[in-house]
């Protein structure tokens, strides 16, 4: 039985299979080379603190360059990446580079921001998260203290003690850990009194209409104060609208991300972003 899926792509199904589009199929075994033929490319977005009006951090989001379709969003390729177990070795490049990058901007006197980088839940739960990202600072020869590592709560749940021996273990590394998201996942809220966390990020869903609706603003505040009360920093993501900063800023949040301050940038736009950062 072959059925028309809302894409107008044929998917083939049989009782018991999962269906898959020929389409996705086809990016699955794309992305299978897209290391090899050096495809990927590293976006920035810078993190502001309004409280001094500068960038302090960037966060790495990945990008794909198709060669036949063009820019791939993360949204689309990362959940393969994760099925098919690629995002370990796509993990560690955008690990080890991103730390490059970083570490050379430090080098030519551009300001000592940190990086942000995404770590899937996969790649947390390798028992050997730690130990490469030891490498990665050694070899990079970035200093731990310009590293966060943002994670997910759903990637933080699954096993309470490994979870929490992983965490101890690049907290004495000297890296920070950000919950990434927070606020959407499916944890309780007690990981926050054992694990070593040290950032909450708003959702943006959150962030998106505090103005307009009152759950959304009381929610984002509840983050603030928790965020407040257990001597945890917050950043809020999403932050597109003047109307936004205003209310993060009187309700305690100065550190934020969005398309107000820069969409996700190429390396080059990055430098340009901080050679006109006495603007933000
Ligand atoms: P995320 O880590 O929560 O990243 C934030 C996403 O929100 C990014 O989407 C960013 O471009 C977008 N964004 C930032 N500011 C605004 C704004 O003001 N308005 C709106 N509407 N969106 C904004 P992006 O780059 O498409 O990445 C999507 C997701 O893909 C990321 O969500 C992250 O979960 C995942 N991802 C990206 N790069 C990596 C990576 O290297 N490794 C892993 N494991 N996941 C990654
Ligand atoms: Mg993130
Ligand atoms: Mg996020
Ligand atoms: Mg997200």
């Amino acid at each position: 039985k072959a059925k028309e899926s809302s894409g107008g792509n044929y998917c083939f199904y049989e009782s018991g299979m999962d269906f898959k589009s020929l389409d996705s199929i086809r990016l699955e075994s794309d992305l299978n080379k897209a290391l090899q033929n050096d495809e990927f490319v590293i976006f920035y977005q810078p993190q502001v603190d309004l409280q001094n009006k500068e960038i302090v951090g960037v966060e790495a989001l990945l990008r794909w360059n198709h060669p036949t379709r063009g820019m791939i969003s993360p949204l689309e390729f990362i959940p393969i990446a994760e099925e098919t177990g690629l995002i370990v070795p796509i993990g560690e490049w955008v690990l080890k580079n991103a730390c490059k990058q970083i570490k050379e901007w430090h080098d030519k006197g551009f300001p000592r921001v940190y990086l942000s980088v995404n770590i899937a839940a996969q790649q947390f739960n390798q028992k050997t998260l730690s130990s490469l990202i030891q490498q990665t600072l050694h070899e990079t020869g970035l200093s731990s203290e310009f590293l966060v590592l943002e994670l997910t709560e759903n990637a933080i749940i699954q096993e309470t003690a490994s979870t929490l021996c992983i965490m101890k273990k690049l907290k004495e590394l000297g890296i920070r850990i950000a919950i990434d998201d927070f606020g959407t996942g499916y944890s309780s809220l007690g990981y926050l009194k054992n694990f070593p966390i040290d950032i909450l990020k708003i959702d943006q869903t959150f962030v998106q209409d505090i103005v307009q609706d009152k759950n959304n603003a009381a929610i984002t505040n509840t983050i603030i104060s928790l965020a407040q009360n257990l001597n945890l920093n917050v950043i809020a993501e999403g932050v597109e609208t003047h109307e936004q900063i205003n209310f993060l800023l009187s309700n305690g949040c100065s550190f934020m991300q969005g398309y107000y301050f820069s969409p996700p940038v190429c390396k080059e736009e990055v430098e340009n972003l901080f050679l006109s950062s006495k603007k933000i």
